[in-house]
């Protein structure tokens, strides 16, 4: 069995079997189809990535996934004749080769078409026939068919289309009103003018270009600006909202007060370079800390930059090297002027409370920067092509942003995989001495059991970052859980914590996209497991406004306009009740009618260090459901980038009396 035979057997149990479709037909094409020698030769090793691939002139491979689910509902059988919209690799059309009788493939990129019918031919499908033409019209001379299906989408489902399906004939396309967000149809013939519709989930596609679809695509960002409404989600939400007042006024926090019983507070972020979310967390862990008795902050920190920061906040000795925390990309999440005034604060919270110090930890164990750097600078040296490369997969690194570009982007250079055991063995010291650092450290000892866990999954990882492995993901959430309660176990049965970090690992991953169909779980849930009741998990959000992000990772920090939130998505809705802040509590029995609509996945943006604009809709949005996520949500119409502060010890700047982030 070859590796491809392998990875192609594991991708049908995951990502197709284990995701519900059932049909056997379905099911045994695709163990048979080898989607690898549909893809260019440099992605092959990303053949059986939960993901569409690119297939050049800005066209691509659909997700195994949605193929299967398509075919599925398709209800192909054997002797079927099909027509199939949207050739591309072909690799749809074999599938559907493999069960019905005949298929017709019809593509309007002619050399797409060519290259899918050498393929096709070599691969040995003589059922298949591949068309050059515009699919929108269907194929009136072999009509009609058992099954139609497309592979792009339309405005509507054209009338030539539905026409030229047999009695009891299926036709699944993607349909909507904007380019790249479509709900996946399914209509059925049940008589001469009688047929069945449904929608079976949203989906994203390639627009479906012809004279019954979309123009071409100059002339195509015109249909983009219609707006689609969904008024009845907004009144919910308007209905529902408790209004805000600005985040320096003292009653701003008071909302927080009904969550002052919880053990656990997590309080997320929808950036990682958004200032109203620093002064609003900041506010609440003052009022939680101040009237509730909360004892313990910890974020989405190293832990050695965290320790620095404890000491400096509980007026400790610094050791004598006098580290500087935070220097490291990407600086400005910490080194900025709104987490330095909450740094000043528990800094003097601290001196006049003695008897009840404010600790300060860092959960992200990881050393994720560092080493991160570690292994850019190392390709820097050695393959510099892999480097760019490598940079920018690390920009997509979250398992929330998939980026066709980057996988483009591999075809540079081939087998960058060569320089896994250097990076890894790289990465391991790296790790063992970052580790011995927080070990020695008097004050903050890391668990020893953790620390060695931690190089013993380098590898892991390290796959992480090169290939977006979840499995990788959910170790280092489970590491960041591991530590939390690490820190808590500490302080005693009384104790009660606040954590500030990204939406993507504070709300419960069961309730979004990454979590039903990748298995990933992530802090929140893993608190909600453990803690139930005791955990409050806080959603943040906004519509647009500024952020501090890069483009590529290592990149410098820029200020960049987030663009208005996308038709559809759940900032959409919140932006349409007009309000500029506002609290959405989203416990059972508080406001059920915006609660039930929110349980229903919805489109919700995530944006980290890096951000960019020009890939919004295909990089930062993921389906989550957000009442599912969280047990409120804050939100904040418009929002500015935080402030950084220098980084560079050269940068004589006015911060050296803020030690610990001045020189
Ligand atoms: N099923 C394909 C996915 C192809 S992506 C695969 O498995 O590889 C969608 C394809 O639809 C693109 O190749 C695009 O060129 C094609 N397309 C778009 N509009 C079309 C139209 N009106 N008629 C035929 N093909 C169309």
């Amino acid at each position: 069995m070859s590796d491809f035979d392998d990875a192609r057997a594991w991708m049908v149990e995951r990502q197709i079997v284990r995701r519900g479709v059932r049909d056997d037909y379905v099911i045994a094409a695709m163990r048979r189809v080898p989607r690898e020698a549909f893809v260019p030769p440099d992605l092959r090793d990303f053949a059986y990535d939960d993901t569409p691939l690119p297939i050049g002139g800005e066209q691509s491979i659909s997700q195994p996934f949605i193929v299967a689910k398509m075919l599925a509902a398709a209800e192909l059988q054997p002797g079927d004749r099909v027509l199939d919209i949207g050739t591309g690799s072909g690799y749809a059309a074999a599938l559907a080769a493999e069960i019905a009788g005949r298929v017709d493939s019809i593509e309007r990129d002619a050399s797409l078409a060519e290259s899918a019918r050498e393929r096709l031919q070599r691969l040995g499908y003589e059922n298949v026939e591949v068309h050059v033409g515009d699919g929108t019209v269907g194929l009136a001379a072999h009509a009609p068919y058992n099954a139609i299906i497309a592979a792009a989408g339309g405005p509507h489902v054209p009338q030539a289309l539905r026409a030229q399906l047999a009695p009891g004939g299926r036709l699944v396309m993607p349909v909507g009103s904007s380019l790249n967000h479509q709900r996946l149809v399914k209509i059925v013939r049940r008589g001469e003018h009688d047929y069945d519709e449904q929608t079976l989930c949203d989906v994203r596609f390639v627009p479906l270009v012809g004279d019954d679809g979309w123009p071409e695509p100059r002339g195509a960002s015109r249909a983009n600006s219609r707006p689609a409404p969904t008024p009845t989600l907004e009144v919910a939400i308007r209905d529902a909202a408790e209004p805000l007042p600005d985040i320096d006024s003292p009653e701003f926090a008071g909302f927080i007060d009904r969550f002052a019983e919880r053990r656990v507070v997590l309080l997320g972020e929808a950036t990682h370079g958004t200032s109203e979310f620093y002064r609003a967390r900041a506010a609440i862990t003052r009022r939680l800390v101040e009237r509730h008795g909360f004892s313990m902050i910890a974020v989405e920190a190293d832990w050695p930059d965290a320790a620095i920061i404890d000491r400096h906040v509980r007026a400790r000795p610094m050791p004598v090297e006098r580290p500087r925390p935070f220097c490291r990309f990407p600086a400005w999440m910490w080194r900025n002027t709104d987490f330095m005034g909450f740094v000043a604060w528990l800094r003097s919270h601290n001196a006049a409370h003695r008897e009840r110090e404010i600790r300060f930890y860092g959960l992200d164990i990881y050393s994720l920067s560092e080493s991160l750097d570690a292994v850019l600078h190392y390709l820097d040296s050695v393959d510099p092509a892999a480097a760019r490369i490598a940079r920018a997969r690390f920009a997509c690194l979250s398992p929330w942003q998939k980026d066709l570009a980057v996988y483009g982007r591999a075809a540079l250079s081939g087998g960058y995989a060569q320089c896994e055991e250097h990076v890894v063995a790289q990465l391991v010291d790296l790790l063992k001495s970052r580790l011995d650092y927080a070990q020695k450290d008097g004050e903050c000892p890391l668990d020893a059991a953790l620390n060695s866990r931690l190089v013993a999954i380098a590898r892991h990882y390290y796959r992480a970052m090169y290939y977006g492995d979840p499995q990788s993901w959910n170790l280092r959430e489970t590491h960041m859980f591991d530590t939390l309660r690490l820190a808590l176990d500490r302080h005693g049965s009384q104790a009660r914590l606040v954590v500030w970090a990204h939406n993507s690992h504070i709300g419960d991953a069961s309730a979004t996209q990454m979590g039903r169909e990748q298995d990933e779980l992530n802090l929140g849930e893993l608190c909600r497991a453990h803690f139930g009741d005791a955990a409050a998990l806080i959603g943040f959000g906004t519509h647009s406004g500024t952020v501090a992000a890069a483009s590529e990772w290592g990149g410098p920090m820029e200020v960049k306009s987030v663009l208005p939130s996308l038709e559809g998505s759940v900032e959409f809705s919140m932006h349409g009740t007009g309000l500029a802040r506002f609290l959405l509590d989203l416990r059972p029995g508080v406001h059920d009618a915006a609660r039930e609509r929110l349980r229903v996945p919805l489109l919700e943006r995530f944006i980290g260090v890096i951000y960019r604009p020009e890939t919004d809709r295909d990089c930062h949005y993921a389906q989550a459901s957000l009442a599912g996520q969280f047990d409120a949500f804050v939100w904040f119409d418009r929002t500015s980038a935080v402030t950084a502060l220098p980084v560079s010890a050269d940068e004589k700047d006015s911060t050296a009396q803020t030690f610990p982030f001045g020189v």
